[in-house]
């Protein structure tokens, strides 16, 4: 057998042996470059097909097109290096064989690593296996194969030059073309802003009875419009939840799940309002569960998720994917998860900076504000006004690195909390500023409001998405503008899915009824109690999670309405809490006196999913 870059000198004569086998440092950039954007390609053509072809949520954005070759040649770049350095010693290292089996193993492990159900042992064996037979090949043919990389190389920084202008230049130049046959809304039509507290439960709100100062800016906004005191999110978790506002269903008639998005059956708000001549955007912290491949996106002619950053790119490829969502490696690392993780600012001057390139239209933008979920970071001078002592609050944790915490372990946590919302809110000052200063706010129907909550042990549990208890699911809800009652406090139940029909009622020449749910300003003024509405939230199962965890043995359904909260899940097991009974102490559901509410919320739950 012929050894990699050693084959016998008679048979290519033309070419000297030495020459071959030691590889020119230029071409192992150019080998570097060439293999490993074919590679970064190679994953948005794949990821592409899983997203738009089997709506599977794969948390990427539009930038993939260039961060996936970049980052893949970030990655092998660094293996490169590593492998030419080595070759300082180890002279073999730098044949062309064994560089170019180097590179290919990397990008091949890096790409087996997406394939669904095979473990990460099996993906890096079968990147070496690709590696070896690499080496062979270059091995028999290595000026040929050096060429056919200096060429994919050139081909390859083309086509990554092409994504990076086709992803800035084009789709501004490609946002205004589409803009240029609609409709042009009256001067009546007002901005819309839907501000989305990524996990904000109400009752760790000032402007929500909560004795600690942590929503001043809040208090001023609920002081100028109506705020909603017992407002639902319809999901424990971000994506049905913000797929539930964006559409007005119920997430059980929406078919996503922990896997699967958003997907073209219904109409999403921004859609309708890019129809009625809106400029529509959406800007988003949480870019892993609101990604453009979640479906929230869709609708809206301007969405920024994974924003351009060197954590971003490194998460474009699937090796980088794991550094950045592994708790191990981050621990060793001294990192915290969400490494590069977007903050309000960020945000906000995306927003601002796409509103001062806009004229003429009126916008409907969606923010997703990202600062309280965990891990909770807050800037020490605010963690120091709440007192939160940084050496205590635990992150990386996993699924299950919480379940033994004591009291005052959880107290630690939830100071960090509520440290983390302080921030943010006084980020939200921020955006009202910069929008006041541009004469934006006079005119603009502002709503802001929770995807849901946060528990912290009320129930056993910690974080969302777990069960479908208060914490989890009660959330803000505050809209102002023009003709909406300022300081109003509404007390019957409502749900955020009703935000979409809400938002179609103020704007002219819009149907509002295309929307499911109710219009919650009218709500508001209901004073004879005659809208009757249950407030649905589900989640459906999770069994990677222990049986102890009641989203283990969902789909859980929970319904409010008359008075009661019933949850049931898969089994049939029920709870009735009584909502005069806020911490949901006692269950009701086998108590004879409330059997006939009981009853009730069956039926309406029945009756809803029959549908
Ligand atoms: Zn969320």
């Amino acid at each position: 057998m012929t050894q990699p870059g050693t084959s016998p000198p008679g048979r290519e004569p033309h070419l000297p042996l030495r020459e071959r086998a030691r590889l020119h440092w230029g071409d192992a950039v150019l080998i570097v470059i060439g293999l490993a954007a074919v590679a970064g390609f190679a994953r948005v053509a794949g990821l592409s097909l899983i997203a738009f072809g089997l709506n599977r949520l794969v948390h990427h954005g539009m930038h993939l097109l260039w961060m996936a070759p970049l980052g893949s040649m970030l990655v092998a770049g660094l293996v490169g290096g590593l492998v030419w350095l080595l070759g300082w010693p180890i002279k073999w290292l730098r044949r062309p064989s064994v560089f170019v089996a180097s590179i290919m193993a990397v990008t091949a492990t890096s790409l087996a690593l997406d394939i669904s159900g095979l473990h990460r042992i099996s993906a890096i064996l079968l990147g070496l296996g690709v590696g070896v037979g690499a080496a062979r090949i270059v091995a028999r043919a290595p000026e040929q194969s050096i060429r056919i990389c200096r060429r994919l190389a050139l081909v390859a920084s083309f086509a990554l030059f092409a994504s990076v202008l086709a992803m800035t230049i084009g789709s501004r130049w490609l946002e205004a073309w589409r803009a240029k046959g609609r409709p042009l809304p009256g001067p009546e039509a007002p901005n819309i802003l839907l501000v989305i507290l990524d996990t904000v439960r109400s009752m760790s709100l000032s402007t929500y009875g909560h004795g600690v100062p942590t929503s001043p800016a809040l208090d001023q906004l609920a002081a100028s419009g109506t705020r909603f005191w017992n407002a639902y999110a319809p999901a424990p978790w971000t994506t049905p939840s913000h797929a539930s506002v964006m559409t007005g269903r119920w997430p059980f008639e929406l078919g996503l799940d922990w896997k699967h998005g958003l997907d073209r059956t219904h109409p999403t708000l921004a859609q309708v309002l890019t129809e009625a001549g809106y400029a529509t955007a959406g800007f988003t912290a949480n870019f892993t569960n609101t990604s453009i491949s979640s479906g929230i996106a869709r609708g809206f002619t301007h969405y920024e998720d994974y924003s351009p950053s060197f954590w971003n790119v490194l998460r474009a490829t699937a090796i980088g994917e794991r550094i950045t969502s592994s708790h191990g490696v981050l621990r060793v690392l001294g990192m915290n998860m969400y490494p590069g993780r977007k903050r309000s600012p960020a945000v906000t001057a995306e927003f601002l900076r796409w509103l001062d390139r806009q004229s003429g239209r009126p916008f409907f933008v969606f923010l997703n504000y990202f600062d309280a979920h965990d891990p909770y970071e807050a800037p020490p001078e605010v963690e120091a006004r709440f007192q939160v002592r940084r050496d205590l609050v635990r992150h990386n944790l996993g699924l299950l690195g919480w379940v033994d915490w004591d009291a005052a372990q959880v107290a630690e946590q939830r100071r960090a909390y509520e440290a983390a919302i302080a921030y943010q809110d006084s980020q939200l000052q921020a955006l009202f500023d910069g929008l006041r200063q541009r004469g934006k706010l006079e005119n603009s129907l502002v709503i802001v409001t929770s995807d849901h909550g946060e528990e912290f042990f009320e129930h056993g549990l910690m974080f969302h998405g777990l069960s479908l208890y208060r914490p989890a699911l009660q959330v803000p809800l505050i809209l102002t503008g023009r003709g909406i009652p300022a300081g109003m406090t509404v007390g019957v139940p409502a749900s955020t899915r009703s935000i979409a029909r809400t938002v179609l009622g103020r704007v002219p020449g819009v149907d509002p009824s295309r929307f499911a749910g109710v219009d919650l300003l009218q709500l508001a003024s209901d004073s004879g109690g005659r809208i009757h509405e249950p407030v649905f939230s589900s989640v459906d199962p999770e069994l990677n999670t222990p049986a102890e965890f009641p989203v283990h043995h969902g789909p859980l359904y929970s319904v409010l309405y008359r008075g009661y909260r019933y949850i049931v899940d898969r089994r049939g097991v029920e709870e009735l809490y009584a909502l005069d009974d806020p911490a949901e102490r006692t269950n009701l559901a086998s108590s004879p006196d409330h059997a006939a509410a009981l009853a009730e919320l069956r039926e309406r739950l029945r009756e809803a999913l029959r549908r």
